[in-house]
């Protein structure tokens, strides 16, 4: 009955056991078939973000906010970024990407075009949750080029939940070209994105006219545009064709196909100074799109206070710099235990100021002190709070004090070493204490049945001998 029940336990067990992985396995292989895309790398410094080239179609988690210090060559990206939340701080973009592709005009006209920004290109793309800070990107001297913080290029991509705050100038010396905040050209999904910057494009190009943009979000192409915040400083010097717009500069199809079109719930501020030197007249520049050349399906919800500063005078470059000759005076303000530290640049003249070299912020680490000090038996434990805010910076375990016990228990080794020495002799003596009982016990017997009759004495003899012997066992 006992078995029965227990053979019993054992299946209920082993069902229940089976049900259980069953359970966890189902959840797991669901998972898996999600997933059939490739798993995330995480990304921690910038050696890591850098080593996406080399693997452009993958998927990527940053696990921390990213110093990108040194110059940044602009990289082609085909997967997946999830920024989780995380900021890349001092980007600082000086060349184009390897990576070329065809732009075209309002007028479909193609142009062999180069890209900058943390990405040079994004196609069929995704980034998400990132934040750039301090970024600078700073092109002269290149043909058909698209500069921006994010991406100089964008096919068929996703950007959600991204905010660029920096600078990006153009020294322009080709016909189609543009500056942006997020992206410079291209069709994509833009939601929930925020632009604090300030762009500059500066047309060097003489030999006709440029087709020159400007945007906040994006500087020339089509897409859904949607809850977007824009916060821009913006200064064009243009000898063709402008088109200037808080959100995006010029919104077109330029031959792409994305059915999507609207711009919505999206925030404008700030201002453009521009002029175009150019008697053929187009002067493109609003709050929202400078020019709607493919209208919008869905244009509403927008905010703007937006100012469009037009200049008439081509003589002098414009830019938020005024000076002939600047003078900067430069403050660093170090972090504090919420803020950012950077580094202010500010005209002794004109007051224009930008800043950058961004640092973490970072608590006032104090002493340790020590809560509860370690003894023999226990751990103690020690904290470390910070000399500004208080906060509890850190906490580590006291570990267990050595020397004392140390010094012991050799000794006490050593002493049950003897112990089991002295039993091991007891023992040792015991068996052959026994052993010597036995041999004359049997020596006695013998020296009996030499004295007895043969056949009497031989039983006799055997039984006394096992009686001794089991007498002795016995024992
Ligand atoms: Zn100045
Ligand atoms: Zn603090």
């Amino acid at each position: 009955m006992k078995h029965v029940l227990s053979a019993k336990r054992f299946l209920s067990g082993i069902t229940a056991a089976g049900l259980l992985a069953l359970f966890c396995l189902c959840p797991l292989s669901a998972a898996a078939d999600n997933e059939s895309e490739s798993p995330y790398t995480e990304i921690s410094d910038a050696a890591g973000l850098a080593a996406i080239a080399s693997a452009p179609e993958s998927n990527y988690r940053l696990t921390k906010d990213i110093d990108l210090g040194s110059d940044w060559k602009p990289i082609p990206f085909r997967g997946k970024l999830d920024g989780n939340g995380h900021i890349l701080y001092n980007l600082h973009v000086t060349d184009v990407g390897q990576d070329k592709r065809v732009t075209r005009d309002g007028n479909m006209k193609e142009y062999d075009t180069e890209f900058a920004g943390l990405f040079s290109v994004l196609e069929n793309a995704e980034v998400s949750n990132l934040t750039l800070k301090g970024a600078f990107v700073d092109i002269a001297e290149r043909s058909h080029c698209f500069a921006a913080i994010l991406a100089g290029y964008c096919d068929n991509s996703v950007v959600n939940g991204c905010s660029v705050e920096g600078r990006v100038h153009m020294k322009n010396s080709g016909v189609n070209a543009g500056v942006a905040g997020i992206v410079g050209y291209g069709n994509g999904f833009f939601e929930e994105c925020n632009a604090e910057v300030e762009l500059i494009f500066d047309d060097r190009y003489r030999e006709g006219k440029c087709e020159q943009f400007l945007g906040g979000i994006l500087s020339c192409g089509i897409g859904k545009i949607k809850k977007c915040n824009v916060q821009i400083n913006g200064y064009v010097s243009c000898h063709g064709y402008a088109h200037n717009g808080g959100i995006v500069g010029m919104y077109h199809h330029c031959g792409m196909d994305y059915t999507v079109r609207e711009i919505s719930y999206c925030v404008s501020k700030g201002q453009i100074s521009f002029f175009e030197d150019n008697d053929d007249r187009r002067a493109y520049c609003s709050s929202i799109g400078g020019e709607l050349l493919t209208p919008p399906k869905k244009l509403f919800r927008n905010r703007v206070s937006f100012k469009r500063n037009e200049v008439w005078d081509y003589s002098k470059i414009l830019s938020p710099e005024e000076c002939e000759q600047p003078d900067y005076e430069e403050t660093v303000t170090p972090p504090d235990c919420t803020d950012w530290g950077y580094t202010a640049h500010k005209c002794r003249g004109c007051d224009y100021s930008w800043t950058d070299t961004y640092t973490p912020p970072q608590h006032d680490n104090g002493e340790w002190t020590i809560v509860s000090d370690s003894d023999y038996e226990r751990e103690g434990l020690k904290r470390q709070y910070c000399n500004r805010c208080g906060k509890l910076t850190g906490e580590e375990t006291i570990p267990i004090k050595k020397n004392n016990k140390t010094d012991i228990s050799p000794q006490k080794k050593s002493n049950s070493k003897i112990i089991w020495a002295i039993a091991a002799g007891v023992g040792i003596l015991l068996i052959v204490e026994t052993g010597a009982m036995v041999y004359s016990g049997r020596k006695k017997a013998l020296a009996k049945e030499q004295n007895q009759p043969e056949t009497a004495a031989s039983e006799g003899n055997s039984a006394n001998a096992d009686n001794v012997k089991s007498d002795e066992t016995d024992k």
